[in-house]
């Protein structure tokens, strides 16, 4: 029989958020689950008090697995603090262009996105970014990403769509099952992808309320493939 809370075991349960921005106390309830993935922006401005009792918080919610990556605003995770910032993630797994194989799924996570305004882990678009893109492995089956795909969950309150075309391109390579991000907050939601589910976690609005909510995906786990390791 199945633990109480969790799902059939042919599907892994995926909850979804991202751009907690230091809220994460006063977000919607998180949704029971199988694995918790957290596409960045943890804090505001990289504040190492927001991320320990971010690390606290992560603590007490009862999902086995736990995925995380930084984002744009996480500056300690990109300067001189970065050993210190990874340290306080005890309670998760943190991802910079790494992967973590979770119930036969390999998870791929990186906190990069197109440059605006010189913000942590913003590369030129073109070779710069690209080239963080192409370490992804063919196999990965889940993809973990602060900022989106061009064309997909990335339309901005004027109506532009700035999400990365070279993702997009290397997303065409991979066909993951998953593609999880945030990073463009008024664009929070579940969408198709071109053979994978894309989903734009961000619980922060545009204006840094924390009000929306968590998205559930359950993901068909292959029974071909190991079920841990
Ligand atoms: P954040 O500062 O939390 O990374 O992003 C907050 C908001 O800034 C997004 O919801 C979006 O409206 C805007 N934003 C972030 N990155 C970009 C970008 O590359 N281009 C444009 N036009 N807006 C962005
Ligand atoms: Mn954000
Ligand atoms: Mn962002």
């Amino acid at each position: 029989m199945p633990a109480e809370n969790s799902s059939p075991v042919d599907t892994l349960r995926v909850v979804c958020i991202s751009d907690t921005h230091g809220l994460h106390r006063s977000m919607p309830p998180i949704p029971a689950g199988d694995l918790l993935l957290h596409a960045g922006d943890l804090t505001n401005h990289g504040e190492l008090s927001q991320v320990r009792d971010l690390n606290d918080w992560f603590g007490e919610l009862p999902h086995p697995h736990k995925v995380v990556i930084a984002g744009n605003h996480d500056f300690s995770f990109d300067n001189y603090r970065r050993r210190e910032a990874e340290a306080v993630l005890t309670n998760v797994t943190y991802l910079r262009d790494q992967s973590v194989t979770v119930e036969g799924l390999k998870i791929y996570g990186s906190p990069w996105q197109p440059w605006f305004h010189d913000w942590a882990f913003n590369r030129r678009r073109g070779p710069d970014i690209a080239m963080v893109w192409e370490l992804i492995p063919d196999d990965t089956d889940i993809l973990l990403t602060h900022g989106p795909a061009h064309g997909i969950g990335d339309r901005c309150v004027d109506g532009s769509l700035v999400g990365c075309e070279d993702l997009l391109l290397e997303l065409h390579r991979i066909q993951p099952k998953l593609h999880v991000f945030g990073h463009i907050h008024e664009a929070h939601g579940q969408f198709e992808g071109d053979g994978w589910t894309a989903v734009n976690a961000s619980i922060n609005t545009l204006r840094y309320q924390p009000t929306n909510l968590p998205i559930v995906i359950d993901l068909p786990l292959d029974a071909t493939r190991p079920l841990s390791g």
